[in-house]
């Protein structure tokens, strides 16, 4: 079972920390993403909350449109246009570590650095990717391993 959304004053911080992230408009809701997907990410949540750091989705499913809006504030944002990402198909999400009843998103943040780690650790271990290893760093982002090509054929 998911756990229950944060309240909105929880995300203010990193909204306002992100604007190009347009955070404001992140879907939240873990019955759009792959059931079986969602289920691995709460597994990882759980081992994650173990090691004492909680965390929360910031982002799961996001539309065709809102990638292309990402796409369309820069490569720093993202580098997929609509389609192209696994958050179209419910096989990506956009975890960040809460403290004191945040979300912290800051690099700068070592504690957060920490948390980001620990999930590229267990995401490795559960047989997810994650995004913290690529070349363009996305700390928070976990996805279904493979091609996406392949994944959308089945
Ligand atoms: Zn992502």
């Amino acid at each position: 079972m998911p756990p229950p959304p944060l309240p909105p004053e929880a995300f203010v911080d990193a909204i306002t920390q992100a604007p190009s992230l347009r955070l404001d408009k992140a879907d939240r809701d873990w019955s759009k993403l792959n059931p079986a997907f969602a289920q691995e990410v709460l597994r990882l949540v759980a081992k994650l909350k173990q090691r004492g750091f909680p965390m929360t989705l910031l982002e799961g499913y996001r539309s065709v449109e809102r990638q292309n809006l990402l796409a369309g504030k820069g490569s720093h944002v993202t580098q997929a246009k609509g389609g192209e990402s696994k958050h179209q198909y419910g096989l990506a999400v956009d975890l960040a570590p809460v403290r004191d009843g945040k979300v912290v998103i800051s690099e700068k943040d070592a504690w957060a650095m920490q948390a980001y780690q620990a999930l590229g650790e267990e995401a490795a271990a559960a047989g997810l990717t994650w995004g913290g290893k690529w070349s363009f760093k996305d700390y928070g982002h976990v996805e279904r391993a493979g091609s996406l090509r392949q994944l959308v054929k089945k």
